[in-house]
């Protein structure tokens, strides 16, 4: 992120710093000190409180882990409308799921990027002070240029006008954007379906707020909130005026808390979200639920033979082969845990769902991945338990599991290498 340090701004305000490691904490107030001239240092979240209390700052930003409070507990406390930032590192999954819960408004990822934070401080500051307190009229337009994401486009969706912060975040020059539109910045993730409805909102004379994925100059990809709003004259739209909103670290630690670190599969805590959507999904269009527990054949005996980091390969591998097998927008894959996977799929009956389970396995030993260890076969192959419900026969998420479990137990004592329907199927 590249944004021009503000120092008019930052040495009007007061900020509360809690991080618990010396060293950070004396490297950030350091460099912050030079700016800032009200700059309170805590080193847990009971200092953090206590401070708190006694310069009222405009800003909070804390570390999470600490001893004596940590930091989320101190928000919590606190009950604050005063802008929090999280430094935060990406082994913090637990408490980011809580800092979401708390509304904290930005998170900057250790090891700290100074600039990065200074910006985020500088973004907190004016969304939550636009009104005045800190800044005159003309400074505002000023730091508004500096700061802000600000483009403006006709009504046809020409750009005419950009901010410097828009400029120097997507990597082009005032020059290159004016005259062009806004589809210069489009991913190609980004379906057109996406912009027709943009412009149905936005010429209806609607406020359009989303998520975009975009592309700066250099082609590097940005998840944005983007606020699309219309401006009037004499009842009619003269154009439109976007604020865009960097949300892409943030994402990127959502996208953690759901995604398994070695395969790149969902984990396990979001099998436990997705199937309790599914069920209700399933019910409400009266349809079936098919759920596949795959568990790779001597497995233990593969690591012992081979080694731990083809171990890891090999799961890779498998989750690939699965993820061929898959195509629908409702089918999902997980790992469930160590060389465990899942498959949630639904809309088929019975006997499709086993056809299609029987596929699954027959794929995985047809990639004939050598494993002497396997002595049936001599290559990697999974056993698999299905369970399938017709909607009125769902009971509940654990059941789902528990039942196509016991169907993955039959199959290893029934010899390996293949898929056993639950009796439960109904
Ligand atoms: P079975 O055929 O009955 O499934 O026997 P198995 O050896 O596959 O099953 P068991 O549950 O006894 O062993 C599972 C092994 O999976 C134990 C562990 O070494 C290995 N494992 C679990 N997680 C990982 C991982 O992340 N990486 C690697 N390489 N191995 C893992
Ligand atoms: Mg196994
Ligand atoms: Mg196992």
């Amino acid at each position: 992120m590249l944004k021009k340090i503000n120092k008019e701004l930052l040495s009007n305000i007061t900020v509360l710093y809690v991080e618990d490691e010396t060293m950070i904490r004396e490297e950030v107030s350091f460099f912050f000190k030079k700016y800032i001239k009200n700059f309170y240092c805590a080193t847990n979240g009971l200092e953090g409180i206590k401070l708190f209390n006694e310069v009222n700052p405009d800003i909070i930003i804390t570390d999470i882990q600490m001893p004596k409070m940590n930091g989320l507990d101190m928000i919590k406390e606190l009950n604050t409308n005063v802008p929090v930032i999280i430094t935060t590192a990406y082994s913090d999954i637990e408490y980011f799921l809580k800092a979401i819960e708390l509304k904290v408004q930005k998170f900057v990822i250790k090891p700290l990027d100074l600039i990065e934070l200074v910006s985020s401080i500088q973004d907190c500051i004016i969304t939550n002070n636009l009104q005045d307190k800190f800044f005159e009229k003309e400074s505002l337009l000023k730091i508004i240029n500096e700061n802000v994401l600000l483009s403006i486009a006709d009504k046809n969706g020409t750009i005419i006008d950009v901010s410097s912060a828009f400029c120097d975040f997507t990597g082009f020059s005032k020059g290159e954007l004016v005259g062009q539109k806004h589809n210069l910045l489009k991913h190609e993730d980004t379906s057109d379906e996406f912009y027709k409805n943009m412009w149905q909102t936005i010429l209806s004379g609607k406020i359009f707020e989303s998520e975009i994925k975009n592309k700066k100059r250099n082609g590097e990809a940005y998840i944005a909130n983007l606020t699309i709003s219309p401006v009037f004259k004499d009842g009619e739209i003269v154009s439109f005026t976007t604020i865009t909103q960097d949300i892409t670290s943030k994402k990127r630690l959502e996208q953690l808390t759901i995604e398994d670190d070695l395969t790149k599969l969902y984990n396990r805590r979001h099998f436990n979200t997705v199937l309790e959507a599914e069920i209700k999904r399933i019910r409400r269009e009266k349809s079936f639920l098919s759920f596949l527990i795959v568990d790779i054949d001597y497995f233990k005996k593969f690591n012992d033979m081979y080694g731990h980091p083809k171990g890891d390969q090999i799961l890779k591998n498998v989750a690939n082969i699965l993820k061929k097998c898959v195509n629908r927008p409702t089918d999902y894959i997980f790992r469930l845990g160590g060389e465990e996977f899942g498959v949630l799929f639904s809309g088929l009956d019975i006997e499709q769902s086993m056809d299609f389970s029987k596929r699954i396995v027959e794929a995985i030993y047809e990639e004939q991945i050598e494993h002497l260890g396997n002595e049936i076969h001599g290559v990697i192959t999974i056993s698999a338990g299905l369970l399938v419900h017709s909607y009125h026969y769902i009971e509940d998420d654990e059941k789902v599991y528990k039942y196509s479990d016991d169907a993955l137990y039959e199959a290893k004592h029934a010899g390996k290498n293949r898929v056993v329907l639950s009796k439960k199927s109904k």
